[in-house]
């Protein structure tokens, strides 16, 4: 197993008792991991979408982590889903990317909200990786604030006809099915959740956003339904509760994104220690330069910075599982935040330092630090900003009154 890996895992059994269970889980991601490292690393130097990483995701049988065994899932819980998520980060924010929107957002939003119809139809086939799940909220004119979505939908019949576009949806231009977010044309204070088969009639993908300026190995695309028609059976949850739906989903997302940030730093760590043992100026290793301690030092700050409020997120959610309560979900929600806002923030820092320690090979695509260099900058905007993070946070110290966005 992945040293780093097993530390964070060794750590964490101070705190909680895994099961044998847990643990043949983690070896699994970590397995995963492992095969992911040279595709990810190959498609990321062509600048193209990991076309390998679905396979071999779905070899190891990881695609249904989170999900129900009844479901065909590995029924893995929130603390064995955030070391996932860290294993994940040290690959590269791209497949953390194609996991996060697949399963913590796409999957899980079928786990919480889907009829038992919908997970056999959708869930278990997903888990087994025989689909790709996408979720599709964001709209060209509503981003931080989706309530202003204008994507519609018209009852006709015993279907739904829905209008609209989205936005900048991870694996939107390679998913099977996808959650749509709309609002009722007759009601329009109601928006609701649909699940969407991409082959259906009137689906289109506008463009797959190949320029940008990281997560080379995802896929980023903009949608457009035209008159697309969807069985009144496809309503996720219930008529007019979209917004739960959705909010709800990104709570675990943001979870998954703070934890593949945890891993992104472990990596940029691991390798700029390396490179400090190695490199030798000035006639001994840079390493002993004590500017590029204070990089190295700043990093390991970040990585602890990161990591516990992520994991402490994870225990409440186990808890949470355990004895839901209206209350444990304000907290969820906040501590979710936190962890993202802090973890989005110190990852973009710590690949910044890495990228210094390794001078003009950092700022090249073949070095690791390089590549999480124009990742990481996402993780500031996608799942939330850091300024909607930060007004959530303090709305929830200040109360609902001070809601500020
Ligand atoms: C690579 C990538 C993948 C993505 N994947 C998905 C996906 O799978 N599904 C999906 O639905 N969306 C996805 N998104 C969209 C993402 O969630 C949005 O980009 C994000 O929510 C911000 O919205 P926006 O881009 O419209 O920015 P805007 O909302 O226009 O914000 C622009 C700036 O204004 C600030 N701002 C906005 N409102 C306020 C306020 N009230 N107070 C202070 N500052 C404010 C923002 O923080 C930001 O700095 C993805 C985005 C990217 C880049």
């Amino acid at each position: 197993m992945d040293k780093s890996f097993s530390e964070s895992i060794e750590i964490l059994k101070t705190l909680y008792d895994f099961s044998a269970e847990d643990m043949q889980i983690l070896e699994r991601v970590d397995a995963a991991a492992s095969e992911l490292v040279p595709s990810e690393i190959d498609h990321y130097l062509k600048r193209e979408l990991n076309t390998d990483a679905p396979r071999i995701a779905k070899k190891h049988g990881i695609l249904g982590l989170p999900i129900d065994k009844k479901y065909g899932g590995l029924g893995a819980n929130p603390l064995v889903g955030v070391l996932a998520g860290e294993r994940f980060g040290q690959v590269g924010l791209g497949f953390s990317t194609f996991f996060g929107a697949n399963v913590m957002l796409g999957q899980m939003s079928v786990q919480m909200w889907g009829s038992d119809e919908q997970k056999e139809r959708y869930l278990r086939r997903a888990a087994a990786g025989d689909i790709i799940m996408a979720f599709g909220l964001t709209e060209p004119e509503a981003g931080s604030d989706p309530m202003s979505l204008k994507t519609n939908y018209e009852k006709k019949g015993n279907k739904f006809v829905i209008n609209g576009s989205k936005y900048f949806i991870s694996n939107g231009g390679i998913a099977d099915a996808l959650i749509v977010f709309a609002r009722s044309k007759d009601k329009p204070d109601e928006i609701s959740a649909f699940l969407v088969d991409t082959d259906t009639k009137g689906f289109g993908v506008e463009m797959d956003l190949t320029e940008k300026i990281g997560l080379f190995t995802s896929n980023t695309a903009m949608l457009s339904f035209q008159d697309m028609e969807v069985p009144e059976e496809n309503v996720l949850g219930t008529l007019g509760n979209g917004m739960y739906v959705a909010y709800s989903s990104i709570l675990n997302g943001r979870m998954g994104v703070a934890s593949a940030c945890t891993g992104v730093i472990r990596d940029c760590l691991n390798a700029s220690v390396d490179r400090a043992r190695e490199r030798v100026q000035f006639g001994k290793e840079i390493g002993k330069h004590q500017l590029i301690q204070e990089h190295i030092a700043e990093m390991a700050l970040n990585l602890e910075r990161t990591r516990w409020p992520t994991y402490i997120t994870a225990l409440r959610a186990i808890e949470y599982g355990k004895n839901p309560s209206a209350e444990l979900v304000r907290e969820l929600d906040q501590r979710s935040a936190i962890a993202k806002r802090i973890a989005s923030r110190a990852v973009w820092e710590s690949a910044d330092h890495a990228v210094q320690v390794f001078g003009g090979f950092g700022y090249s695509l073949l070095s690791p630090v390089g590549r999480h260099y124009c990742d990481a900058r996402v993780t500031r905007i996608f799942e939330g900003t850091d300024e909607i993070m930060e007004l959530k946070i303090a709305e929830h110290i200040l109360g609902k009154g001070f809601r500020a966005f």
